[in-house]
């Protein structure tokens, strides 16, 4: 019998979308589907959500099936709308458990926020001497985040950035289970005054940073180099094509922006599913890409003791409380799908997309190209 949480499901994409959501349905607590079925938004939500709101485009959401992380089962829902992500991100997941599946580690949820601080000189021993004061007045304005475990936790101060009479600080703040930017942002702006008056200078700009460093996931996987075989090719050659596929993508930045796509092509659609943003993500990804000011590739890939080793690292500031993630009725049943109640469970599956997408997309370019597989799936809608 089928063990009835795994979510290695051979045949998925054969059967019909009843079957597929009568299986999905078993899969909930409730059993009730209907917000993933309609798009979940009626008029008076819609109306709430954003300004001059007149109505919704729709995206199809698919599971992506095979996907073993951390050595739990998860089916992972993805809202997308470009054919063969979610077979090429079920096919690569497929492969990972061979080896165990995706491993990924996540540091603390540590959001940052900016405050610049114009016309001062040396402002930093002034406002480090009162860093106490300053967390705790950062504190003040988030008492439930204080509450639940999180708030402020480290000022670090940058001195002279761009010309010689900027200094920019910067509030560490764990956010917990939220992506955090509208929590920092309130922060940041309320400890302002303070950094006004210890510094001397005037407070510019004060809003989050989406260059997230602070807030990592880093996933691996390992594929036996047997189970990479194709008609035409060995295990071995596919792996060798695969490792330098990602060499390619080090060595030239025009490379690494398809590849660094193809890696989003995994987490963007986990993001939009859970109401998340996934411009914020994106952003922090290409610009962490670029911190050696080159951009290059977000994961490499080796080959050892029998083993394709994949590795991505990125910034994934996401949440499953805040922004539209408790609010959006399809985001909910979402994360009950992928049974994630925390944002470093969320990380976990985002990035372990992502280098299942990164994976796919390398395979087929390695072998008979990209187009044979996604041509085929993009022509049934033409
Ligand atoms: P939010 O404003 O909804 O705040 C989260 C709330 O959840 C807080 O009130 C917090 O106290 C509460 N909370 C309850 N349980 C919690 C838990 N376990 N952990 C953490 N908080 C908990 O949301 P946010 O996360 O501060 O901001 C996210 C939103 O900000 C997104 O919609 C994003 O699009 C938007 N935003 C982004 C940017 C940017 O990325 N540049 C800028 C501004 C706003």
């Amino acid at each position: 019998m089928t063990d009835p949480h795994t979510s290695r499901l051979p045949g998925l994409h054969r059967r019909s979308l009843a079957e597929r959501r009568a299986l999905l349905a078993q899969r909930l607590k409730d059993g009730d589907i209907r917000p993933l079925l309609n798009g979940g938004l009626d008029d008076a939500l819609l109306d709430r959500m954003v300004e001059n709101a007149v109505g919704r485009i729709a995206v199809p959401v698919g599971i992506a099936a095979n996907f073993l992380v951390n050595g739990r089962e998860v089916l992972v829902p993805m809202a997308v709308e470009e054919p063969s992500v979610i077979a090429g991100a079920s096919h690569a997941a497929r492969l990972a458990r061979e080896g165990g599946g995706f491993r990924v580690r996540v540091s603390p949820s540590f959001t940052v926020a900016q405050v610049e601080l114009r016309r001062v000189v040396h402002p930093g021993s002034r406002i480090l001497d009162q860093r106490d004061r300053i967390l705790a007045a950062a504190d003040a304005v988030q008492p439930q985040l204080v509450s639940l475990g999180g708030g402020a936790r480290d000022l670090e101060v940058r001195e002279q950035v761009g010309d010689a009479h900027r200094t920019v600080v910067h509030l560490v703040v764990d956010c917990l289970d939220a992506m955090g930017a509208n929590m920092v942002n309130t922060m940041a702006e309320a400890v302002a005054p303070l950094l006004e008056e210890l510094s001397g200078g005037r407070a510019g700009l004060r809003i989050l940073t989406n260059l997230a460093d602070r807030r990592l996931a880093v996933a691996t996987c390992a594929i036996p180099i047997d189970q990479l075989e194709r008609p035409s090719f060995t295990g071995r050659e596919v792996a060798e094509g695969i490792v330098a596929a990602g060499a390619f993508a080090a060595a030239d930045p025009w490379r690494a922006a398809t590849h660094n796509k193809g890696i989003f092509n995994g987490i963007d659609p986990i993001l939009l599913a859970t109401g998340n943003d996934w411009r914020a993500v994106e952003a922090g990804g290409h610009a962490y890409a670029a911190r050696s000011g080159t951009y290059r590739p977000l994961s490499g890939w080796t080959m050892e003791e029998g083993m394709l080793r994949g590795e991505l690292e990125l910034p994934m500031a996401v949440g499953v409380v805040g922004g539209a993630s408790r609010c959006h009725p399809c985001a909910v049943k979402c994360l009950e799908l992928m049974n994630v109640t925390t944002a470093a469970g969320l990380s976990e599956i985002a990035t372990a997309a992502g280098l299942a997408s990164n994976l796919a997309a390398l395979l087929a370019l390695s072998t008979e190209g990209i187009q044979a597989g996604h041509m085929r799936l993009h022509r049934r809608r033409l």
